[in-house]
């Protein structure tokens, strides 16, 4: 996997409506998964940049709070109509960077459009509550104000849907926002700047720094940060939330995930299979709701194996420009060599190997691929509670087969395990399914659905590990986490009674 260097571009910062290289000495390549080629190099911004972006911030929120919520709407509605005339351009964008294919991309972009959609809605969401004579001659009621200046740190794995599942509701709601991407892939973030500045947003209301550890820190003790939104890895959630609460800021952190799909013997299983199949090796792996554990109850698994390992043999692992392929590349060197050392770990362990990606060679990807990073789809059986292949999240294309006897043991083992982002339970009984959905400790349910990613008015968030903080993002919680609750008692000088009151005042 050696890297070639093709023509390389230069991924500035994004701060007051204009690229920004930033003062920061270091930077960092951005490459091609699917070929190995150095593409692109990004600045890690220093807490200098770091500043220079939230004062830009900072001084557009006064104006942009004010702006009437109907006025914040229709940017979202131009902006709205952009991204929907430049999807594949951004689809394209991800699958250069990512690796993803492009159809996958394609989908990515259109589950963000439908988080914009819910933001064009922000007048009625911002609507108070109001009630007439709480007491005689007085109102009360409530209405929800922005923050202030928020800041977005999100993940490799979707470098346009994640964002946006932050900036359109909270810049909707009237804050301004601080986009910190992920360097592995981040040029999708400065052409969504360009299309809110296109759609008429005022400058310095969306501002992306480039960066690592060093502008994630900087951003969350700044005291003009008074939110954030995290999306990655659960070590990195917890500190997330553990910093910005002691500085005194709002967080939802999401963190990793390891999810369960459960296949009852009265399940169709060609239905199930084409379930895990896809939502296994989709992306690669590289999704926080891939099914990474198939729980198979009872005689499933005598029965389920054999198609399985045909159609894990079957994928077609190609360059994600190539309209046939279902699976990319992974996304970087480190992430091929941490997917293999979990295979080699859990074979190790005694898990059944009955697929090894490994063999994969970049060549049978298509042209130029000999140096990405490939490797095929993984399939295990016999993988038991204890191993390392159940416990950590691998976050790539690795499918392992747990069998149990019964439905309790199933319900058992997801709820004991410290992950509870997504799970699924494929089955016929009405009665099973209704159990599954009460009883099992995971944030997002699907019944005979694999993926269960809710809607963009539902909100999205796991329990246990998966989420550190109590709201979800996106959907009425992620309006919620981005504004803040007053509530206001009026009363005029006709209802004033004579003479100062000494007890506690009650309703009159
Ligand atoms: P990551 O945790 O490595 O990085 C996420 C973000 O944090 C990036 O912007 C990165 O630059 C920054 N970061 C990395 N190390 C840091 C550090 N030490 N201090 C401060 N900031 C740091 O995650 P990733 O590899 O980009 O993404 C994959 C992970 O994200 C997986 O664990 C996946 O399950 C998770 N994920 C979760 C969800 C969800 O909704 N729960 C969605 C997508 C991805």
């Amino acid at each position: 996997m050696n890297a070639r260097t093709t023509s390389i571009t230069d991924i500035p910062h994004y701060v007051s409506g204009a690229h920004f290289a930033g003062t920061s000495s270091r930077s960092q390549t951005v490459t091609n998964p699917a070929t190995g080629a150095v593409t692109g190099n990004v600045p890690q911004a220093n807490a200098a940049d770091v500043n220079i972006a939230v004062a830009a911030a900072q001084a557009a929120f006064p104006a942009w709070a004010d702006t009437p919520p109907i006025r914040r709407a229709r940017v979202m509605f131009k902006f709205l109509e952009l991204v929907n005339q430049h999807k594949d351009d951004l689809a394209r964008m991800i699958t250069a960077e990512h690796g993803k294919v492009f159809t996958d991309a394609q989908g990515e972009v259109s589950r963000g459009i439908d988080i914009i959609e819910f933001a064009c809605g922000i007048p009625q969401l911002l609507k108070g509550d109001f009630t007439d004579q709480v007491s005689t001659g007085m109102d009360n009621w409530t209405l929800r104000q922005p923050l202030g200046v928020v800041a977005g740190i999100t993940p490799f794995n979707f470098p346009v849907m994640v964002p946006m599942w932050m900036f359109p509701v909270a810049i909707a709601a009237g804050n301004t926002f601080v986009l910190k991407p992920s360097p592995i892939d981040p040029s999708p973030s400065l052409f969504i700047g360009e299309l809110l500045k296109q759609a008429g947003l005022p400058d310095g209301v969306f501002n992306v720094v480039q960066g690592d550890k060093e502008a994630v820190d900087a951003l969350l003790v700044h005291p003009d940060v008074k939110a954030i939104s995290f999306v990655g890895s659960t070590p990195i959630a917890n500190y997330i939330y553990e910093t910005g609460a002691h500085h005194g800021k709002r967080v939802q952190a999401l963190g990793g995930a390891k999810n369960h799909m459960v296949v009852m013997p009265d399940a169709d299983l060609d239905q199930a299979v084409d379930a895990l199949i896809g939502a296994a090796y989709g992306s690669a792996g590289e999704r926080c709701m891939a099914i990474s554990v198939a729980v198979l109850v009872g005689d499933v698994a005598e029965r389920i194996m054999p198609k399985l390992i045909e159609r894990t043999k079957a994928l077609k692992v190609l360059n994600g420009t190539n309209l046939a392929a279902e699976m990319g590349p992974i996304v970087t060197a480190a992430a091929h060599q941490r997917i293999t050392g979990y295979i080699e770990a859990g074979a190790k362990e005694g898990a059944q190997l009955l697929v090894d990606g490994r063999g994969f060679d970049g060549a049978q990807a298509g042209e130029g691929c000999k140096g990405g990073f490939w490797l095929g789809g993984t399939l295990f059986d016999h993988v038991t509670t204890d191993m390392k292949i159940y416990k950590e999240e691998i976050f790539g294309p690795v499918l392992g087969c747990v069998r149990v006897p019964d439905f309790a043991q199933a319900v058992q083992i997801i709820n004991d395990h410290e992950f509870g982002n997504g799970v699924s339970c494929f089955t016929r009984d009405g009665n099973v399914a209704r159990e599954f959905a009460r009883r099992i400790q995971v944030g997002m349910v699907g019944i005979n659905v694999p993926i269960p990613v809710p809607m963009a008015w539902h909100g999205f968030g796991g329990w246990k590990k998966s989420l550190f903080g109590d709201m979800h993002a996106y959907g009425e919680e992620g309006v919620r986490f981005y504004t803040k609750q007053k509530s206001i008692m009026q009363r005029w000088p006709e209802s004033i009674g004579k003479g100062a009151e000494f007890v506690m005042p009650t309703a009159k």
